[in-house]
């Protein structure tokens, strides 16, 4: 048996003559920008994330960008982070002249450690941006207070992953800060065919800057109140989004059904690896496992050769990537990121696995264990 971590061609399988009508519909009107098409699908963002605004650009990347431009963030400026996520967060960050401040991560949920935010806290500190990594969100509360007591400052959920995903007091991601950043970017829960994104938030004013920073900063037609970015989402896009819209939270309880037999199969079977706590909201973007004793890469070998694919997200942290070697943060500076770069591993997991294809997935780690 083989069994992809991902498996796009099964999710447009079940959705082929809808998506391929609403692709045509796209080609007979001419509207490629914008348009009502993206106007619908913001609607209903901002009505399932429950904000007054939700936003499209042109990727998850860009709705960072854009997020933290909106609030004037700049050369001097500061914005913690967590090390452990995709390269975009910091990006964004430095692609400002910012500096992206890397804080540990809590080992057992894999976000950003609330105490080591507080820590890093500066008087040039002007935003916090948690990652809502592998679908789950982030100590909001916490960091909402030390937003709160650093002056005010933005928090900006870095929600690429977790479209759908709710914190334990069931408020979803995207609703808790200051600006959501959404991605849909093909792989993601639910994914477009390229690259598109979101920004979400409660606040008028945010939301008409950034409306305006997404068109170059255009003011009224012609006119510009400042330089800001082209970074649109395409009518095509929305089309597709839009056929996929409905079934989004549907894929998301699949997952965290696979998950839950995915973790009781390993607890049995491999009870050497940490399989990933499924707290309530949690959508399992990614299902990953933590693998001990150096054994990680040995593991992904012997379930390469038995037809299971697998992924490291992420290999490197991000305070340790050359990219930012100026940051001069060494070896063992964040020891849990750098620990969770070594072990994690990310099984199979979208929402059209098959059950025996979760067992096989289960029954392969059990058998490097000898089981
Ligand atoms: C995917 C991702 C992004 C970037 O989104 P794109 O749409 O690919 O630009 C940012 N942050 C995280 C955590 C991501 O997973």
């Amino acid at each position: 048996m083989k069994v992809p971590v991902n498996d796009l061609k099964r999710q447009y399988a079940t959705l082929k003559p809808e998506m391929e009508k609403a692709v045509l519909a796209v080609m007979e009107d001419q509207m490629f920008i914008l348009g009502q098409r993206v106007l619908d699908l913001e609607k209903a963002v901002a009505a399932r994330v429950g904000v007054k605004h939700a936003i499209g650009c042109a990727s998850g990347s860009d709705a960072l960008l854009i997020a933290l431009r909106a609030y004037d963030i700049g050369p001097g400026d500061e914005v913690i982070t967590s090390p452990f996520t995709f390269f975009a967060t910091g990006g964004a960050i430095s692609r400002l002249g910012a500096k992206p401040v890397y804080v540990d991560i809590d080992p057992r949920t894999y976000n950003i450690d609330p105490e080591a935010a507080r820590a890093a806290v500066t008087p040039r500190t002007k935003a916090i941006m948690p990652v809502h990594l592998y679908g789950r969100v982030a100590p909001m509360d916490a960091l909402l207070s030390i937003a709160s007591d650093a002056g005010g400052i933005p928090v900006i959920e870095d929600a690429a992953q977790a479209l759908g995903a709710a914190d334990e007091r069931g408020r979803p991601a995207c609703s808790i800060g200051h600006i959501g950043g959404i991605s849909f970017f093909p792989t993601k829960n639910l994914g477009a065919f390229g690259d598109a994104g979101m920004m979400t938030t409660n606040d008028d004013a945010v939301a008409a800057h950034l409306r305006r920073l997404r068109v170059h900063g255009s003011s009224a037609m012609y006119m510009y109140a400042e330089v800001g970015m082209n970074s649109r989402l395409d009518a095509l896009q929305a089309a597709v989004l839009q056929v996929k819209w409905p079934h989004l939270d549907r894929w998301n309880d699949l997952r965290r059904a696979h998950a839950t037999k995915l973790n009781a199969l390993l607890a049995a079977g491999a009870p050497e690896v940490t399989p990933p706590e499924i707290v309530p909201g949690h959508i399992i973007h990614c299902y990953t496992i933590r693998v001990p004793d150096g054994r990680r890469d040995a593991l992904k070998k012997h379930l390469e050769e038995r037809g299971v694919s697998s992924a490291i997200y992420y290999p490197l942290p991000l305070h340790r990537q050359e990219a930012w070697k100026d940051l001069g943060q060494g070896e063992g500076s964040l020891p849990h990121a750098e620990r969770a770069a070594r072990e994690v591993l990310s099984l199979p997991m979208f929402a059209e696995m098959r059950d025996d294809e979760i067992a096989y997935v289960a029954a392969q780690v059990a058998s490097f264990y000898g089981r």
